[in-house]
């Protein structure tokens, strides 16, 4: 397997106090991490952050990028679209705290957005990161973290799926593809027009059983993005897919902010993946992992 790369920062919030999300990130996925053997580039201040919690001092294969005022994460956005593949990141974990300024700076934004159109995982909650480690873990042959067994109980899970106009049909074929997977969870909720379409698409396959398969919320620009990240916040809904499209003006960009600003807000919880490489990915490691439970 080739060794992954990974970009990693992380608000202040996130970093000092023993139970950071960035110190249990590292302390819960330790075995992850190492069965993977990433390679971390770390912006300057996360990277002292780690080093004074005693965390990866063993690590063999860290580079320091500067600290956020002179750039670190303006460089990890270059590295998203690098043409040398030794420098090339394959996934960013930067765990936002939504009410620290820094985390809407443009080069945070741009970060997510190259993540988006180059399909590379953004991860920016503790849930997200710590599930992507194990999945990606379990997929080269890790045995599977039994404290994580709960979060894989789908039937007691709950799961967005949300299309932008040009991903809909995206967002179709990927719903039909892993429909079995979907099928388990117990609570599937969509934004208006992409719920009417996935619910035409389970009737498809299950006939009637199929009428009610999503919750359809108001559409997107409608509010529909406020109303599941409601859910969100009670802890009723723990991943939301969204397959976003980067390459348009969102009149309704408010309500997309928002949404993810939830997954955000309930770092421990919440995750919310924005790529259909990513997705794809997902929907099939996820598929093993809930699998190999049973
Ligand atoms: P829609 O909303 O599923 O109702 O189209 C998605 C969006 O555009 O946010």
């Amino acid at each position: 397997m080739s060794r992954l790369r990974i970009g990693l920062a992380a608000n202040r919030a996130h970093q000092d106090r023993p139970d950071s999300a960035l110190v249990r990130l590292l302390r819960e996925g330790r075995s992850a991490i190492d069965t993977l053997q990433s390679h971390f580039t770390v912006v300057g201040r996360t990277l002292d952050a780690i080093h004074s919690h005693g965390l990866l001092a063993d690590y063999p294969s860290i580079e320091r990028f500067p600290y956020g005022r002179e750039g670190g994460l303006m460089k990890l956005v270059s590295r998203v679209v690098d043409p040398d593949p030794e420098r090339l990141l394959d996934a960013v974990i930067y765990l936002i705290d939504p009410v620290d300024p820094s985390s809407n700076f443009p080069e945070a934004l741009a970060l997510k957005r190259q993540c988006v159109i180059h399909g590379k995982p953004f991860l920016s909650t503790l849930a997200g990161a710590r599930e992507w480690f194990e999945l990606e873990a379990v997929a080269a042959g890790a045995a599977p973290d039994p404290s994580l067994d709960a979060c894989f109980d789908l039937p007691r899970e709950g799961i967005a799926l949300i299309a932008h106009d040009a991903m809909k049909s995206k967002m179709l074929e990927l719903a039909e593809r892993h429909f079995a997977l979907l099928d388990q969870f117990g609570m599937r909720c969509a934004t208006g027009t992409t719920g009417g379409l996935l619910n035409e698409l389970a009737m498809r396959i299950k006939g009637e059983a199929g009428r009610n398969w999503v919750r359809p919320f108001r559409s997107g620009p409608l509010g529909g993005d406020a109303q599941i990240a409601e859910l969100i916040l009670e802890r009723q809904c723990r991943r939301v897919l969204f397959l976003e499209d980067p390459h348009v003006a969102r009149q309704h960009e408010a309500d997309i902010q928002l949404l993810e600003r939830a997954a955000r807000t309930v770092t421990d919880y919440a995750s919310c993946s924005s790529d259909e490489g990513g997705v794809e990915r997902w929907l099939s490691l996820m598929a093993r992992r809930s699998g190999l439970r049973s």
